[in-house]
């Protein structure tokens, strides 16, 4: 569950989510059109639902209102599901809903997970030491210097953010008033870029140096991206340097950061990067007997080692598999016994088998760079079609036992040879741009 009202937030979710909507405008529209209707409009506030957004004309909120309340509500649902609706008024009528006098200024918000504390955090061989480290982050009261960074390192799922909110949450019952802030790298962009553009960097500054403990998750999403993270160089600098703590999390190791300037790379190995690998099989169903507990669960032990025998990928993943075979033997026969489970198991794990397709692929691509799957595999040349065809193209080389000339086929009848080159070019951008290897990375993620 998502504990909203916690003071030890520090960002405004709603003005963030806010930003990245106008960002993917811009993003879909262009730079004109973002100057002439989206520029002059403010969020106001986003209460039962509604999203309300204010303009200085009642032209602009028409405009705005007729043609792009749709892809607003579309990208802020992304975000926030909560939201339902959106409401373009003008500044006139603000005044009218003006709130009154004295009402306190609201307490901007941070989603910590309540369930990712340290009692319910689950110990074994793989997890002991970014365990202990975190836990004795937590619980001093003065910074260790050996502990400062403390960079946390697992792949995905198994257990990175659970740690990080647990510090925070720790931190904040043991000494309350220290300032504690979480936050996710690609909010810290987001922020960042909103303060640029709005002006407001002096107080972006000031609100992360002026924490006592900074927690950053996920750092490897601004590897790359220049000014953030060298202004997240000089954050880091700047608390280190008043002995302030900061706790990193990232699925790769400091020095296997691609993109990421040497001297943040050797100043987040000052510290300690303490590693989560896999589960092993202990561990996978001791986390099952702790949630089973938890949650209530009526289940054979016979049927909770053959779950921990079978998930073996990661934490997330092994959680989901016990959910979906409660509630489904639950329904069924009241308890959870093996048989019930084999047969659950046997469908989940065959739908993750999935058969990888030229059309698939196309589909993803053509998702996530926003272009139509026609356009995908039309002749446009220029860049923002032909890159994303490309990618395609490699990855169908790459996923599919297809050869060239059926590629090509599939691309709208291209020549073999094209195939080719672009196997190529993408092969080469991924060792020098950072931006094609994280989409080819994340697509093929998705794809396989
Ligand atoms: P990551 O951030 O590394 O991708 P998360 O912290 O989101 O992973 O963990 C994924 C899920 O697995 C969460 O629900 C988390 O509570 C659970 N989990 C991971 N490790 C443990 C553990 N050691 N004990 C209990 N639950 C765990
Ligand atoms: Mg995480």
């Amino acid at each position: 569950m998502l504990n909203k009202a916690q003071d030890t937030a520090i960002y405004d979710e709603n003005a963030s989510n806010w930003h990245i909507v106008l960002e993917k405008l811009h993003e879909k529209y262009g730079d004109e059109i973002y100057q002439s209707w989206f520029k002059s409009l403010s969020l106001e506030d986003v209460e039962a639902g509604i999203a309300t957004i204010s303009t200085n004309t009642r032209f602009i909120r028409d405009w705005v209102l007729l043609n792009y309340k749709k892809d607003i509500l579309l990208f802020w649902g992304e975000l926030d599901s909560s939201v339902i609706k959106i409401e373009v008024i003008t500044n006139s009528r603000k005044i009218e809903v003006v709130k009154p006098q004295n009402q306190p200024i609201k307490q901007s918000n941070i989603l910590l997970d309540d369930r990712f504390t340290f009692e319910n955090f689950v110990i074994g061989e793989s997890n002991k030491i970014a365990y202990s480290s975190a836990m004795e982050v937590a619980t001093s009261k003065k910074v260790k210097a050996g502990l400062n960074p403390l960079f946390i390192k697992g792949k995905v799922g198994l257990g990175k953010t659970h740690l990080l909110q647990a510090i925070a949450q720790k931190t904040r019952e043991k000494f309350p008033a220290k300032k504690i802030l979480y936050m996710p790298a690609e909010r810290f962009m987001f922020e960042f870029i909103k303060a640029l553009q709005h002006k407001e960097i002096m107080s972006f500054k000031d609100r992360l140096r002026n924490v006592d403990i900074l927690l950053i998750d996920d750092i490897q999403f601004i590897a790359g991206k220049e000014t953030t993270q060298e202004e997240f160089f000089h954050t880091l600098n700047t608390l280190l340097d008043e002995g302030k703590q900061v706790v990193i999390a990232s699925d790769r190791s400091p020095t296997e950061l691609i993109g990421m300037d040497d001297r943040i790379k050797s100043r987040l190995g000052w510290g300690l990067v303490a590693e989560i690998s896999n589960a092993d099989n202990d561990l996978r169903s001791n986390i099952l007997k702790h949630r089973i507990q938890a949650q209530n669960i009526n289940i054979e032990d016979e049927a909770i080692s053959f779950i921990a025998q079978n998930i073996t990928s990661n934490i997330r993943e092994l959680e989901g598999a016990l959910n979906k075979i409660a509630a489904h033997c639950n329904m069924m026969t009241g308890n959870v016994n093996i048989a019930c489970a084999e047969n659950i198991l046997k469908d989940l794990l065959r739908s993750n088998i999935r058969v990888i397709t030229i059309a698939n692929i196309q589909k993803k691509v053509a998702d996530y760079y926003k272009i139509s799957q026609n356009e995908l595999i039309s002749n446009r040349r220029s860049r923002n079609i032909a890159r994303p065809r490309q990618i395609a193209m490699y990855l169908a080389k790459k996923l599919t036992t297809k050869s060239l000339p059926e590629i090509g086929h599939k691309f709208g009848g291209k020549d073999h040879t094209t195939v080719i080159h672009s196997v190529k070019k993408i092969e080469e951008l991924i060792k020098s741009d950072i931006e094609i290897s994280e989409a080819v990375a994340k697509l093929r993620a998705e794809i396989e």
